[in-house]
């Protein structure tokens, strides 16, 4: 599998604001915010999106979700939050490496682009 610039983030080979991280999970801010909070969560193992997570992956999925509701709680996101996963060039996805986006801190809106 190839690397992807978050797997230098899970290996500290590159900085990051990293406020989460547990043995199957890492969470930090991502660089080009969206929002005036936004985090990326995202499982150590090298899953490249969901469209290829296995159904051994199905408890790291379910931690995933949790993890975003843990980084959300700390993160002081208390009237709602987005979460995203683009996946696949027609979901917009730049990082092959599977990642749930946190966006809060400001209304979102629907249908998004
Ligand atoms: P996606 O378009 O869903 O693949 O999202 C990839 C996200 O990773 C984008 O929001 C980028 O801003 C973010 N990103 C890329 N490189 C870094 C980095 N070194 N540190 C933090 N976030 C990054």
């Amino acid at each position: 599998m190839s690397d992807t610039i978050f797997g230098k983030i899970i290996r500290r080979e590159i900085p990051a604001d990293i406020v989460y991280e547990d043995d199957l999970a890492l969470a930090f801010k991502d660089i080009t915010p969206q929002a005036p909070t936004h985090i990326l969560v995202i499982p150590k193992k090298p899953i490249p999106r969901v469209s290829e997570a296995r159904s051994e992956d199905q408890s790291l999925l379910g931690h995933l979700l949790l993890t975003v509701q843990k980084v959300a709680a700390e993160a002081g996101l208390t009237n709602g939050y987005r979460v995203v996963i683009n996946n696949g060039n027609d979901g917009g996805q730049t990082v092959d490496h599977l990642h749930l986006h946190i966006l809060g801190d400001r209304q979102m809106k629907w249908p998004p682009g």
